[in-house]
């Protein structure tokens, strides 16, 4: 998939209730995205939150902006190629922020056996395969390889996600943002060459999955597959009131 890129610009105003007494707040969004004004009304927590306290409502806005892409495509006489069982997809580098890093880990820790020594164990496969093409150090050593690289390297191998099951996501409900920007109109097969030009992607207004990246409490970013173990080594995340924090992400997808 593409690595973090800079957001597309957008209009954004962002009014918050101020009421932070209360549990939870809504928040009232406008913005333009796609050339088109949108009003969003997001409840949130008040309190002190960390970005994934917020992934629920992050992965909400990123479906929605994905459909908002996949109908725009169908006004256009296009169809979706993606479906379940077609999985080519899944075995590109998938970009996640620190923060989905942290959910994906509390997920699997959740799984219940065998799954859960299942999923890890592919994991560490993955991180083998990773390290015997020598590419594992350059991906951990920031600065040696640039992501553009990185994506293309990783694609070679051809390591299937450690959620991939069947051909199809097994987290479908809980898999990252950027698994949910991901949707072409161009023949599945097309998916498996490493030639990204001969994608068709559908446009999606607002990326998510890149404006968390831009924001410091998303903590950055890596591949999908060194998740677990960044968790693992990871400090507590930092905390921020709800509202300040989702208007960072909002920011994070203005014009500088
Ligand atoms: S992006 Fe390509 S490989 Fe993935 S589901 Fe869609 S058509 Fe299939
Ligand atoms: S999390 Fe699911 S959708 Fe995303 S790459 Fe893995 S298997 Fe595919």
């Amino acid at each position: 998939m593409t690595p973090p890129a800079r957001p597309a610009p957008r209009t954004v105003h962002l009014s918050v209730d101020p009421a932070l007494h209360r549990d939870l707040v809504t928040a009232t969004v406008d913005l333009t995205a796609g050339g088109e004004p949108l009003r969003l009304s997001i409840t949130i927590p008040a309190g002190r939150v960390t970005a994934e306290d917020l992934l629920p409502v992050l992965q909400e806005l990123s479906s929605l902006f994905s459909r908002r892409g996949e109908a725009a495509v169908a006004r256009a006489g296009k169809a979706i190629s993606c479906c379940a069982g077609c999985g080519a997809c899944c075995r590109q580098m998938v970009p996640v922020a620190g923060a989905e890093a942290r959910q994906l880990a509390r997920l699997v820790a959740a799984m219940p056996e065998p799954r859960r020594s299942a999923v890890r164990a592919r994991f560490a496969a993955a991180l083998a395969t990773l390290d015997a093409a020598g590419l594992l150090a350059r991906i951990e050593d920031a600065g040696t390889i640039t992501a553009a690289d990185q994506g293309m390297a990783y694609f070679r191998l051809g390591i299937p996600c450690p959620f991939l099951e069947d051909e199809a996501c097994s987290i479908h409900p809980d898999r990252p943002l950027g698994c949910r920007e991901y949707l072409v109109t161009s023949p599945p097969a097309k998916c498996a060459d490493t030639d990204a030009r001969a994608i068709d992607r559908v446009p999606v207004a607002w990326q998510v999955s890149h404006s968390l990246i831009a924001t410091p409490a998303g903590e950055g970013w890596m591949p999908l597959v060194l998740a677990l173990r960044w968790a693992g080594r990871a400090g507590p995340a930092k905390k921020q009131l709800g509202p300040e924090l989702l208007a960072a992400i909002f920011a994070a997808a203005s014009p500088a």
